[in-house]
């Protein structure tokens, strides 16, 4: 079965935007590209359905794009934080139905958040942390916050559990963190029993409060 194609707009080009037009054309869906520098948008003109050059700013060009009939709009202008907002602020009034905007910082974020961007990114501060827990540990692999205290990671399994079931691993009681899934090989296990031996090399992805999770890190 193929996904339903859908229509993205992506507001600035710098290596975020690029990055997330390019990743959705290859994804199969179509793409605006849009940005008030030329070379910018000559650059990847080849690579998404349609590119523009505007500047997002002025209410009359920011019209003219139609945005309103797109599924969702990427605010990605970066440095120029007051053009960012004005920009959000003028995607949110056509009536886009999915805003999602990136932040440089939390007072920014709670900016975008007020004006009714549907969702806020941070990708500096987001990588940062991904690359800091893996440097932590090398059992770390990936991490992502998803709220202040709730976080995902995924773990090697660490030797403390190897041959022991999830139920005896104990981990919900020590850590009060929850195995959601296990990598083993090339399978995904999604949920996992209770009664599921961890075996070595395992990879467990688990959701639970960040204290919880540094504990669980660090662990042999
Ligand atoms: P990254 O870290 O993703 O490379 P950045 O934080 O350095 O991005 P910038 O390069 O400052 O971000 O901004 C991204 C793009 O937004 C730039 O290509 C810039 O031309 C574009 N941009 C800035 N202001 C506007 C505007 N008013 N309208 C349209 N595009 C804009």
């Amino acid at each position: 079965m193929s996904r339903q194609k859908k229509q993205f707009a992506v507001i600035g080009l710098g290596r975020f935007g690029t990055s997330v037009a390019m990743t959705l054309q290859q994804l199969g869906h179509e793409v605006l590209a849009i940005d008030a520098d030329e070379e910018r948008v000559q650059k990847i003109s080849d690579q998404v359905t349609h590119v523009v050059q505007a500047d997002t700013t002025d209410e009359n060009s920011l019209q003219a794009l139609g945005l309103r009939n797109f599924d969702a709009v990427v605010v990605a202008i970066g440095e120029n934080v007051q053009a960012n907002v004005a920009t959000t602020l003028l995607v949110k009034d056509m009536g886009v139905p999915f805003i999602i905007a990136k932040a440089r910082n939390a007072l920014h974020g709670k900016m975008l958040e007020k004006i009714g961007a549907d969702r806020v990114v941070y990708p500096e501060r987001d990588m940062g942390q991904r690359v800091a827990h893996s440097l932590i540990s090398s059992n770390v692999l990936d991490y992502i916050e998803l709220s202040p205290n709730l976080s995902l990671v995924e773990v090697t399994a660490p030797g403390l559990f190897v041959g022991k079931s999830l139920l005896q691993s104990n981990m919900r009681a020590i850590y009060g963190v929850n195995v959601v899934a296990i990598k083993r090989n090339e399978k995904l296990i999604v949920p996992p029993q209770p009664t599921e031996v961890i075996q070595e090399s395992d990879i467990l992805i688990v959701i639970g409060s960040t204290d919880g999770l540094q504990k669980l890190e660090v662990l042999e």
